[in-house]
């Protein structure tokens, strides 16, 4: 059904749609899943003659189909979105998949092989990689990323990705994570190569005195300010031993999720 017998269509405008996203944190008001549908509770959809965002909410598939059968009543939704938006402090989770031979990049910085700490900058572990006790192929992948003002915005914490709530908008779409911090600025692009990682392929981080930028079209910098440090000397940067700065960038585009080398 395009539209409901009111001629509204289902399609939420984006500013609206956004508007949603931030009062229920980014994610399904059931269960926090990062993975999210839109569901209009009050009225519902076949009532509506818009689309107000204090009457839409967020829901995961599962959830959401628990409702259009009925398993959930609709007094059940409105309450699970009253208790998020009263305490709706912890942002969306979901998962990532991390399968030997690992596979993580960071803009043009390929990091595979090895355990441990992956990325570190100015004594602060951004990225690591660790063994999955409980699986043969598996790891497990934490990182901290900062947005340009130094503050904490997105964490991996053994494969679950958390996006705060304090973040301007987030989606998490395909096998693409996108965070906005503000109208038209994106700060971080992520994205899921399961089952071996993922690509970090666009991020501006600031702490510390130092900045990583990764540009959309896969170049990264390394700046501590005000003067730009060279890739390959930049002492406060360490890396998982055997990996450095590639003097020829592999690119997106050169590297296949199947043969992951490092460089
Ligand atoms: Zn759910």
């Amino acid at each position: 059904m395009k539209c409901n017998r009111h001629g509204l269509e289902r399609t939420i405008p984006a500013d609206r749609a956004r508007k949603v996203r931030r009062r229920c944190a980014f994610a399904c008001v059931m269960c926090r899943s990062g993975l999210i549908e839109y569901h209009h509770f009050r009225p519902e959809f076949a009532d509506a003659t818009r689309h107000d965002p204090e009457g839409i909410t967020l829901l995961c598939a599962r959830h959401h189909d628990e409702v259009t059968r009925g398993h959930i009543a609709p007094i059940q939704v409105e309450e699970a979105d009253a208790v998020r938006r009263r305490d709706g402090l912890e942002g969306a989770e979901t998962g990532l998949s991390v399968r030997r031979p690992p596979l993580v990049l960071v803009g043009p910085l390929l990091l595979s092989g090895d355990l441990g700490t992956l990325l570190r900058v100015n004594g602060e572990p951004v990225l690591e990689l660790r063994e999955d006790d409980e699986s043969d192929r598996g790891l497990l992948l934490s990182a901290r990323l900062r947005d340009d003002r130094g503050a904490l915005k997105l964490t991996i914490e053994n494969n679950v990705i958390t996006a705060r709530h304090d973040n301007w908008d987030v989606r998490d779409e395909g096998a693409e994570v996108t965070v906005n911090s503000g109208r038209g600025k994106i700060w971080l692009r992520l994205k899921r190569w399961p089952p071996h990682g993922l690509h970090i392929r666009q991020l501006r981080m600031r702490f510390g005195g130092w900045s990583l930028d990764m540009n959309n079209r896969g170049d990264g910098r390394i700046v501590r300010n005000p003067s730009t440090i060279m890739r390959q000397s930049v002492s406060a940067i360490t890396v998982a031993p055997g990996h450095s700065w590639p003097r020829q960038r592999p690119g997106p585009a050169a590297v296949r999720p199947s043969a992951p080398e490092a460089c």
